[in-house]
């Protein structure tokens, strides 16, 4: 149950960026669905700026009077036949009804208050400035963002969304507006204008505004989207930079591991072969030793038995060596034997092995060596050790036996005759050399 637990706690700390991440996001999703609104009450006590307008100005002869209450503004209005199309209406300054207005074009619906006292519709104006076609001092260069609607009890507040807006067409054609430019725009708006409408019947009314109300998100959704894909793709990054580091440094720390593993095992293999070396060699005298000697007679035998070639096997024991260390001490014993094994080694050849038999008692097995020659170089060693000042105390001399190889015997039998050969130089008088094997050859 813990193994688990701690899987998904691996799992959730190595990706808790994304997890965050994803908390945020839903997070942000729910307050943009669930609020985040941004609401404007357009309160007309205060814009105290307003201007009751007619067709007077196109030839008409309607008439209007604006009262106002604390809230709301009234136009009470008389429409006459003279213009063709007979309107009354007010204009409400926003801003200083020319260059300088409000800005409405974030919001997604837009509420109106307005309840006639007669019939017909009535038509809202948003005046919309834009440097492009605006005239120095002339109010028809403002554009005529328009809509127009019946004001029904059911339907109170009205409610638009920008798209419901068109502009005016006889404004775009009388200015001559870039089609371009002849598109809703309602981001700078110094002036509304409220009216009745194109079927608005002749006689009195009257229309009350109360206000506008503008409705839409603190954050737009494509702004929100932005961010949101702009953070994932950071977050990202992040962790693909993260990821790129601790990779560099994962590896770093097995090449390392590697390398520690390698001097190891190089160090073992080093030991190894100074171990193998060591329990193959003699310590005192450097020469190998019995256990040596195991594999350079197996190479030997396997050469008699292939190839036929000879293998002569030397004994050679040192006269009298007890009395040498009671006389001089064992110090001096060793001393002979280190010295006596380097005046042997220089003297026989690589193929040639010298093992330390035990004690005082040495072993030379010489290859592709028939007894005579044996008999030859054992005689050669025997006159140099005599002539060689092995200790600055005495001469020592070396009794000698030899055998040769005989293909399948066991080696025993080999080691048993020179052996016994040693003994007949040992009763000889010692100093001399004996041929065993050379002797039952010769019988
Ligand atoms: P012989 O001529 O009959 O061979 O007489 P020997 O005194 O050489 O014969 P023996 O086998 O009785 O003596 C061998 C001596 O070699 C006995 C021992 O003290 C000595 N010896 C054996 N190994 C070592 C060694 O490693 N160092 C020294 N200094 N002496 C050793
Ligand atoms: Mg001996
Ligand atoms: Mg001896």
């Amino acid at each position: 149950m813990s193994r688990i637990m701690e899987k998904i706690y691996a799992l959730f700390r190595m990706n808790i960026l994304i997890f965050v991440l994803l908390a945020a996001t839903v997070i942000a999703l729910f307050a943009y669905q669930n609020g985040l609104d941004d609401i404007v009450f357009l309160n007309l006590s205060d814009y105290p700026y307003v201007i009751a307008e007619t067709d007077s100005a196109d030839g008409g002869s309607s008439a209007v009077a604006i009262s106002r209450t604390d809230s709301s503004i009234i136009v009470d209005y008389e429409l006459k036949e003279g213009y063709a199309y007979p309107y009354a209406g007010v204009k409400i300054l926003l801003g200083d009804g020319k260059t300088k207005g409000r800005d409405f074009s974030k919001f997604d619906s837009i509420f109106v208050w307005v309840k006639p006292r007669g019939e017909g519709t009535v038509r809202i104006y948003f005046r919309g400035y834009d440097a492009d076609f605006y005239r120095e001092g002339d109010e028809g260069s403002l554009k005529f963002n328009e809509v127009e609607f019946f004001p029904l009890e059911e339907t109170y507040p009205a409610v638009f969304v920008p798209q419901e807006f068109r502009v005016a067409s006889w404004w775009v054609a009388q200015n001559e507006i870039n089609v371009h430019k002849a598109r809703v725009d309602l981001s700078n708006i110094p002036l509304i204008e409220i009216q009745t409408g194109t079927n608005a019947p002749l006689g009195y009314g009257t229309l009350e505004i109360r206000g506008f109300c503008f409705k839409g998100k603190k954050i737009s959704k494509v702004d929100l989207v932005t961010i949101l894909v702009a953070l994932w793709f950071v977050t990202f990054l992040i962790i693909l930079v993260i990821r790129f580091f601790d990779y560099n440094r994962e590896r770093a720390a097995n090449r390392k591991k590697q390398e520690e593993l390698e001097k190891y095992l190089a160090a073992l293999e080093i030991e190894k072969s100074e171990y193998e070396k060591s329990s193959r060699t003699d310590p005192l005298t450097g020469c190998l030793n019995r256990a040596g000697f195991g594999s350079v007679l197996l190479r030997e035998q396997e050469n008699l038995t292939k190839n036929g070639s000879p293998v002569s096997f030397v004994l050679l024991d040192i006269d009298h060596f007890k009395e040498v260390n009671d006389t001089y001490g064992h110090n001096v014993g060793d001393e002979v034997l280190v010295n006596l094994t380097k005046l042997i080694q220089g003297k026989i050849r690589n193929s040639d092995s010298l093992v330390r038999w035990g004690g005082e008692e040495f072993v030379i097995l010489c290859g592709e060596t028939p007894i005579q020659n044996a008999q030859f170089l054992a005689e050669k060693l025997r006159v140099a050790i005599e002539n060689t000042q092995l200790i600055t105390q005495q001469r020592i001399t070396c009794s000698f036996g030899i055998s040769e190889m005989i293909a399948g015997e066991d080696p025993k039998r080999l080691f048993e005759r020179a052996d016994k050969a040693l003994y007949a130089s040992k009763e000889g008088g010692r100093n001399r050399v004996t041929s065993a094997t050379y002797r039952r050859q010769a019988r």
